[in-house]
Order: structure tokens, then sequence, then C-alpha cells
């Protein structure tokens, strides 16, 4: 018995410390607030949890560029042939190119200080004086949204250059792999920075158990809102267009399903899903090989979704009412924030920050939905995976016939892996 919870915890550290961090906090919060501690004291108690939300700002501009640069010239370079529909089927299951133009309209319409489709273009094609909008070195008042077009135009771009774009390709990945690397070590922290984090929100608080209450139906909506994602739009629209049964789909990659909700990675459970979809699904090769780390990449519904539903929490807590376009501007920011988040655990937590500050809300107050968010990571990247699955699905029915007509060109035009 002592061997087997010796593996486990070997196996699950970080969960279970980060289990510990937030139940450790909450206990510290609570008792602290009994003992009246000064504004001062708060503050310096506050500090470890301070370079926690640091750490995660610092990475946000390379992990925005180096992800949205990278996925964009993989797409144009690689697979010329396929390109088109692969990103329009991945695209389709957070929103149609229509509903998109539609918000950017009702967005123009609706914003009382004079914002309209001028101010939203000039947004998205910042000068770089406006990337950050305040204080260099800090992820508040970014222009996420300018920054993801702009790499992902430079990536299609590289892309077209071929060989001559091959060093800053180079650059992206090894930015890309450093960041990843950084943000490994720094999961080691992020237990420790939990604990200081939450008792530091608690101390704040005028009343923790509103908050406590609130948080619960907060987490009961992210849930549901993903229960319906997964259970009926995606299987839906999966079987609108193959006309096949979508549950044999599922049942297909539910190993694949259980692996993200243990590990809460959707990078992670790639291998899985890559034998799922071949030997369960018999998805064709050479589309699992592209579709899977595209949309592990660019394909995050789960993640999207929880992002728009957390912010408009974190408004409510803060009595601040949001108009219709600043609901537009969370559910396009929640979209691109999802594009620039790593398939790895609490990847949405960093990139969270782009949503709060597309609308103005403060940053800090992730800290309220970091007691549920480990909970709510497995969930969520469960979504995402079967999204991928699902648009690796559909490919695979949409370019059935031209495989069989052309297989031997494609395949000789596909890297060897
Ligand atoms: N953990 C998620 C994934 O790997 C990303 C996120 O934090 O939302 O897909």
């Amino acid at each position: 018995i002592l061997a087997r919870v010796k593996d486990v915890c070997k196996r699950n550290g970080l969960l279970i410390l980060s289990v510990l961090s937030v139940t450790v906090g909450c206990l510290l919060g609570f008792f602290l607030r009994t003992r009246r501690l000064s504004q001062q004291e708060i503050s310096y108690f506050q500090f470890p949890g301070e370079l926690l939300m640091r750490m995660l700002k610092m990475l946000i501009l390379p992990l925005v560029v180096s992800r949205n640069m990278f996925p964009a010239n993989l797409v144009e370079a690689t697979f010329k042939q396929y390109r088109t529909k692969t990103i329009s089927i991945i695209k389709s299951s957070k929103a149609s190119p229509e509903s998109t133009t539609r918000h950017v309209i009702i967005y123009g319409v609706q914003d009382e200080n004079g914002s309209n489709v001028q101010n939203f273009a000039l947004d998205i094609t910042p000068p770089p004086e406006v990337i950050y909008k305040s204080e260099p070195g800090t992820s508040d008042g970014m222009n996420v949204l300018g920054i993801v077009i702009f790499s992902a135009t430079m990536g299609i771009m590289l892309g077209r250059m071929g060989s001559s774009g091959v060093p800053l390709v180079s650059f992206c990945q090894c930015l890309n792999e450093s960041v990843m690397k950084i943000v490994a070590v720094a999961v080691w922290y992020f237990p420790f920075g939990i604990v200081f984090l939450i008792a530091g929100k608690i101390l704040e608080m005028d009343d923790p158990s509103t908050i406590g209450k609130k948080l619960g139906f907060y987490a009961i909506t992210v849930v549901c809102g993903l229960v319906v994602h997964g259970l009926f739009i995606l299987p839906m629209t999966y079987f609108f267009i193959t006309k096949k049964n979508p549950i044999v789909f599922m049942r297909g990659i539910l190993q694949a399903l259980l692996i993200a909700l243990a590990t809460s990675s959707s990078s992670a459970t790639l291998p899985i899903t890559f034998k799922c979809l071949l030997e369960n699904n018999h998805v064709d090769r050479r589309i699992a090989r592209f579709v899977l780390p595209v949309g592990a990449t660019i394909n995050m519904d789960g993640t999207a979704l929880y992002e728009a539903v957390a912010a408009i929490f974190i408004a409510q807590v803060n009595n601040y009412e949001l108009d219709f376009g600043q609901i537009i501007t969370i559910s396009i920011t929640a979209t691109a924030a999802s594009i620039g988040a790593a398939g790895i655990p609490q990847a949405g937590l960093v990139t969270m920050v782009i949503v709060l500050t597309s609308v103005g809300l403060p940053t800090d107050d992730i800290t309220l939905i970091i007691a549920v968010d480990w909970a709510l990571d497995r969930f969520r990247t469960m979504i995402n995976v079967l999204g991928d699955a699902l648009a690796a699905g559909i490919m695979a029915h949409i370019c059935r016939k031209e495989f069989i007509k052309d297989s031997e060109e494609v395949t000789a035009s596909w890297p060897r892996c």
C-alpha cells in the first residue's frame, strides 16, 4: 500500500500540492481574518502571491507571439492542400466568420464612447507603442488582439517565403519551447504562491461567505456550459456534416478524454488521441497528424468558454455592469486568448489576464477563481480534446474522396514523421 501511495504522490505531486495549497490558503486566510492584521502586514503577506501574478503576466507576450506565429506558418507552409478546410472546421466550433463580422458590426453600433468598426480595425493593427498601453513589463492594457493578428499575419507570410523564412520560424519554435520550459519550472512555485494569493484575497474580502456561494454558482455555470457544448453542439456539428453517429465516434476517443481529465493537458493527451482516432475511429493517419497538433495549439473551445464565463463572473463580483459591446469584446478576446493558451494545465488562467484587461477588469481578481480552477481545467481540457478529435473526424470525412483520387501525390508532399 505504501508503495502505491508513493507512486500516486509521485505522479500527481503537483496536483496534490495544488489541492493542499488551496486548502491551506483558505484556512490561513480565515484564521488570519480573526487577527485583524494592519494594511501594511496584509501587503507583506500578499507579496508571494503578487510574485506569482507577475510570473504569469511576464509569460503572456512571448507565449502569444510564438504560439500564434508558429501554427499559422505551419498551416501555410506544410499543408497547402487542406489548410483552408481544416482551419474553417476548427474555427466553426468557436465562432463562424459571419458571426464574428456581425459581432464587430454590433460592437461598433453599441459602443457609446465612439468606438466603431474603424476603431476596432485600428486596435488590431497597433503601432509598437500601443502594444503596451500602460507601463512596459506588465500585461495591463496589452493589446493582445493586435499582437495575435500581427503574429498570425507574420506566420502566413513566413510560410510563403519558403526556405528564407526558416530562421525566424526556428526562432519562434525555440521561443515557444523556452517559454514552455519556464512554465514547467514556474508551476512548482505556483502551489506556494497560491497559498498567499488565496489567503491574501480572503483577508481583503468584505464577506467571504458571499463570494464562496457565488464561486459555486460560477463553477456550476462553467460545467453546464461545457456539458452543453460537449454533448450537444460539437456532436451535432459532427452529425450534420458527416451524417455519422457521433456517439460511436465519442466512444472511440473515451480513453483520450479520460487522459485529458487526468492530466489537464491537451498536449500531453495527444499520443492517446492519435491512437484512439487511428485504431478505434479509423481516421486517416495523414489527417490526424495534421489536424490534432494544430487543434491542440489553436482550437480550445472549452478554454474560450471558461474564460468568457470567468470574466463575466469577475465583473459581477466587482458590481461592474457590462454593456453589450463589452460582452462582445469578451467573446472575441476569450477566443483569441484561448488560441494563445498552450495545451498545458491551467494555461487558460494565464491568458485570462488578456480577457480581463480588454474590458478594464482588475486582473488581480483572477485569484478569486484559482480555488476552483484546477477542477474546471480538467473539464475544459476534455472539451478541448473532444473538439480536436471531432474536427479530425470531420476533415477525414470531407477529404475522403480527394484522398482516394490523389493519395499518392498528397503522400509525397507530406512530411515524414
Ligand atoms: N489545460 C487546457 C488544455 O490543455 C488549457 C487551459 O488551461 O485551458 O487544453
